[in-house]
């Protein structure tokens, strides 16, 4: 195992390396030439305590939803939308993690990584991380440089909830609960994810597979028009658009060749059915961008990290 110390001759001694947290969004297209170092560094230390907020560091290597379900017991809020997402807390930062109205940009303080280029640990203030949509430093320019080994969160103690996105408020009141908590919406999350998503150990999957695309006013007028009914909200400039409801129209929605297959309840979601090899999923991955180009003019974005 490496601690800190040993970080420092790291390059030298593997120049090809692969950081993984969970494992959880990654497709394997090849084997790894080098090494797999594999975070495990966990620890949970308060920072800061004041009568609003709390600022905590959580070790990389602590699983997500451990955290999630560790900071609704304390009461700290701010996290209870990202519920039951999978992996670590190192990588949540990578892309952004987000889910129902809420991403971990909102709650990030600061990222602490190593970087193997300059042989240094180095603190990234939030404004640094570049966080965007399932976006930020980590991912675009910083890639295969820094090794996140810790996350400062600010969480709240007077608690603003997002109840307005997806299926939330739905499920609350399904449930009879009139004056909701932090716990109640991480539980009712927890609810509503377990019933749309195959869950990864029972079918393997990355989660969606693509980005909502953004696109531009005139091609969302051109869509509307052939689709009166496409899905769509204000993002910056343009028209998000679910990459799911894309597919799905496009006709992929429980389609499968071999093993790789679209998921017939969430067309957004890629699975394997047993054995098909990443190259498959990845092939299969390059049809549906093709088609939806071809179909609606638009490019999907994989969400993914293909290796
Ligand atoms: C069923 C399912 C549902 C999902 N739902 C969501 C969702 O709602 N919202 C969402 O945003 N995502 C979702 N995801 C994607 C996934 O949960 C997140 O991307 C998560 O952050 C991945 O964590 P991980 O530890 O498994 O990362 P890994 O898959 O191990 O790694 C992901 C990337 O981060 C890098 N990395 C990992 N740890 C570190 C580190 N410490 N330092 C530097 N680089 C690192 C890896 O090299 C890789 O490039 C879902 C995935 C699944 C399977």
């Amino acid at each position: 195992m490496l601690t800190d110390p040993s970080f420092k001759s790291l390059k030298d001694n593997y120049p090809d390396f692969l950081v993984i947290g969970g494992g959880s969004n990654i497709l394997f297209t090849k084997d790894v030439k080098g090494i797999v170092l594999k975070i495990s560094i966990g620890g949970v230390t308060f920072r800061e305590e004041m009568e609003e907020h709390i600022v905590v560091r959580v070790g990389a290597g602590v699983e997500w939803h451990y955290f999630v379900d560790f900071a609704v017991l304390q009461d700290w809020g701010g996290i209870e939308n990202l519920s039951c997402i999978p992996g670590t807390v190192g990588a949540a930062p990578m892309q952004n993690i987000g889910a129902y109205g809420v991403e971990v940009a909102n709650v990030i303080e600061a990222v602490h990584a190593y970087d193997t280029h300059e042989d240094r640990f180095v603190r990234f203030s939030k404004e640094e991380c570049a966080f965007g949509y399932r976006e930020s430093f980590f991912k675009r320019e910083g890639k295969d440089r820094y090794i996140i080994t810790s996350v400062d969160f600010r969480l709240t103690r007077k608690h603003v909830l997002h109840l307005d996105y997806g299926a939330i408020k739905d499920e609350l009141m399904k449930q009879k609960i009139e004056n909701p908590g932090i716990t109640d919406v991480s539980r009712v999350v927890c609810a509503i994810r377990a019933s749309k998503l195959p869950q990864p150990k029972q079918i393997g999957n990355a989660g969606s597979f693509f980005k909502n695309p953004v696109i531009d006013v005139q091609l969302m007028e051109t869509l509307h028009s052939h689709h009166p009914d496409i899905p769509h909200h204000a993002s910056g400039e343009g028209f998000k658009v679910p990459a799911g409801w894309l597919i799905e129209q496009a006709g992929w929605k429980g389609y499968r060749e071999g093993d790789a297959g679209c998921h017939e309840k969430q067309a957004l979601v890629l699975v394997n059915h047993g054995k098909a090899t990443g190259r498959e999923i990845l092939n299969l991955a390059s049809k549906i961008q093709e088609d939806v180009f071809g179909k609606f003019g638009i490019s999907l974005e994989r969400e993914v990290n293909i290796f």
